[in-house]
């Protein structure tokens, strides 16, 4: 077996996690070939948010930099009431977030975040990006690990040291080790629109006060978030409701009668929203469950949605992509020679942090979709607290850094 051979990463997809887990890998000398199962990659014009955490490493890899020519840094977070509007609470961003955490909080168009991550990954000699080719398989053995991938030229076997899933919520490597492997509909669906920062929604949006900002409208049973990309010439907006599982797909369509339905006492200039039925497309949130093992000690490891696809409320689930990314690079290149250790190690470390982002979602969720006298504490909280101590709730999960490693 040869020395880069031996040392040969290979990645299943080519999304957040995949780009940045092979950043990760090559900027500390490991070759990289990553499969991806898609022809041509492409991201739908949906939003993200990237939070101190994440835009740390972006930032440590390189990419940072071009992400600031298009993306925003809000202003802040606002919670406000979906009926009345009114500001219930506020966590200051943009140049605060930076001081306080070290690192910007931005949002962005999620093509921006993968274009700057493609001409990465294409600037890295090391790298080597295969679209087009669709892991199906992989196998243990005593020099590591061999992936079965099938190609429009036929099924092309690729051997190294560590195979990485990052193929997503519906991972088909999910299910290599063993487990069951399905991931499971959380009863919510993520709508999705983005519209120009001129148009008549966007306006009676702006009107709110709503410019600038990550803002939050609160509602029994539902929650609308809009944010600003494009250097503020578009906006984002993503609405949760209850409903059915759907298709899983990126860009569903479907009839609007749920979210008008769950919007129906919400302010007008929200409401309105609803109306424009083309516009939207629907995600179903589905999840995967704590149990699933993550890792083969022999040279398998599960990043981002494929570990553990999570519900959006904490915004987390590409910043945890990027974090798994860079941690695992640590440990494996920090362990040279002992990659079941370095495997056990990682998951450990990764599951503690993990699980307290998905209670954090959780919470949020219910503080956000909640009614009555739930609904009244949460006003009262949000307004006995100052925008800095709400901030201070975030300096655990933002202010986050690498962990040094720890053998
Ligand atoms: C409504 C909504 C809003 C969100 N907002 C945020 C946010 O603001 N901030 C945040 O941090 N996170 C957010 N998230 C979460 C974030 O979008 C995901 O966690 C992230 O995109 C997961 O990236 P990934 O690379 O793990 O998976 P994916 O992006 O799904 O990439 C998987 C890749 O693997 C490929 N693939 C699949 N199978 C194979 C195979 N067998 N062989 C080869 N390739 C394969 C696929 O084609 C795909 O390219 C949100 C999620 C939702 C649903």
């Amino acid at each position: 077996m040869s020395e880069a051979r031996s040392r040969q990463v290979i990645i299943a997809g080519a999304g957040i996690a995949g780009l940045t887990t092979a950043l990760s890998f090559a900027v500390r000398g490991y070759p990289v070939r990553i499969f991806e199962r898609a022809q041509k990659l492409e991201e739908s014009g949906a939003g993200i948010q990237l939070s101190p955490n994440a835009t740390r490493i972006l930032d440590r890899l390189g990419v940072l930099s071009a992400l600031r020519l298009t993306a925003v840094r809000p202003t802040a977070v606002i919670l406000r009431d979906a009926a009345s509007l009114v500001e219930l609470g506020r966590v200051p961003l943009g140049a605060a977030a930076e001081a306080r955490w070290r690192a910007p909080y931005l949002t962005l168009r999620r093509s921006d975040l993968q274009s700057a991550l493609l001409a990465h990954v294409a600037r890295e000699p090391g790298i080597e990006l295969v679209t087009g080719a669709d892991v199906r398989s992989a196998s243990l053995h005593a020099h590591g690990v061999t992936a079965s991938v099938e190609t429009a030229g036929g099924t092309v076997r690729a051997g190294g040291l560590l195979l990485v899933g990052a193929d997503g919520v519906w991972s088909g490597l999910r299910g290599l080790n063993g487990s069951k492997g399905k991931s499971s509909f959380a009863g919510e669906l993520a709508w999705r629109r983005t519209v120009s920062a001129d148009s008549p929604a966007a306006q009676e949006l702006i009107k709110i006060g709503i410019a600038g900002a990550v803002t939050a409208f609160m509602h029994p049973g539902f929650h609308l978030v809009t944010y600003p990309v494009r250097g503020g010439s578009a906006l984002n907006l993503v609405a949760l409701t209850s409903g059915s599982s759907i298709a899983e797909s990126w860009s569903g369509r479907m009839d609007t009668a749920q979210l008008k339905r769950a919007m129906r006492r919400t302010a007008p200039a929200l409401r309105q929203l609803a109306e424009d039925a083309d516009a939207w497309t629907v995600w179903p949130i589905h999840t995967v469950a704590a149990t699933e093992p993550w890792i083969a000690t022999g040279g398998i490891a599960l990043v981002g949605d494929a570990a553990h696809a999570m519900t959006p409320y904490a915004a987390q689930g590409a910043a945890m992509a990027i974090e798994d990314g860079e941690t695992l690079a640590v440990q494996v290149v920090g362990r040279q020679g002992t990659l079941g250790a370095a495997l056990t190690a990682w998951e450990k470390q990764r599951r503690a942090r993990v699980a307290k982002v998905v209670r954090r979602g959780a919470t949020n969720y219910r503080a956000w979709h909640a009614s009555g006298m739930m609904a009244r504490m949460r006003n009262i909280y949000l307004r006995v607290h100052s925008p800095e101590r709400l901030a201070a709730r975030f300096d655990w999960l933002y202010g986050w850094e690498p962990p040094s490693l720890k053998v």
